[in-house]
């Protein structure tokens, strides 16, 4: 079972980037991180949202807000590994054999505009292919290949049974 994996992701905006954050937190969720931290504006709105769906979904996703998201990185790697999710890095792929997942892990992805700094406290600056594209795409795309198997939530009130067609949904105690 791999560490402790935490999403960092920076310059949230409340105005423009709810969607897309909230995209990240679920995206965190489901394939196999337990914190996201958020830097930028504080939004508690969205935080309910993400508690709102482990509420239904299960598991506990944690989500802090860091005012000083650099100082936060700087703390972080002290104990754990950083990695840093940009289109100007190595190959995910690449990377991910030369991590150790018992140990805890950073991801961080960034905003509108990223803080030099960034690339320089993680340990390592990954790139999901090398054109510009999604946060939250490069972000399932890493997790997935990261984390051993997708984390089964036991304490789930709706699972969802796969189906040809149509929607399949069991509530807890059917
Ligand atoms: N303009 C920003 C900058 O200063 O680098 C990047 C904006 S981009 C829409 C937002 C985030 O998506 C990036 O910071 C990065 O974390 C992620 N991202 C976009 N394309 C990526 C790629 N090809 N590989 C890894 N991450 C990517």
């Amino acid at each position: 079972m791999c560490a402790e994996v935490v999403v960092l992701r920076l310059g949230h905006r409340k105005g423009r980037d709810p969607r897309i954050t909230t995209h990240l937190g679920l995206v965190a969720r489901a394939f196999g991180a337990q914190r996201l931290v958020l830097a930028g504006d504080e939004d508690e709105e969205l935080f309910a949202g993400l508690h709102s769906v482990s509420e239904s979904f299960g598991g506990s996703l944690q989500t802090e807000y860091t005012e000083k998201p650099m100082a936060w990185l700087k703390n972080f790697v002290k104990t754990g590994k950083a990695v840093h999710l940009t289109m100007y890095g190595l190959p995910f792929r690449e990377v991910i054999p030369e991590l150790h997942n018992n140990v805890p892990l950073c991801i961080v992805v960034g905003g509108a505009k990223v803080p030099r700094q960034v690339y320089d406290i993680c340990h390592h600056n990954v790139a999901v292919g090398n054109q510009p594209h999604s946060e939250v795409a490069a972000l399932a795309l890493f997790l997935d290949s990261y984390v051993e198997s997708p984390p089964v939530f036991d304490d789930a009130k709706l699972t969802i049974e796969p189906n040809q067609r149509g929607k399949t949904v069991h509530e807890s105690g059917d």
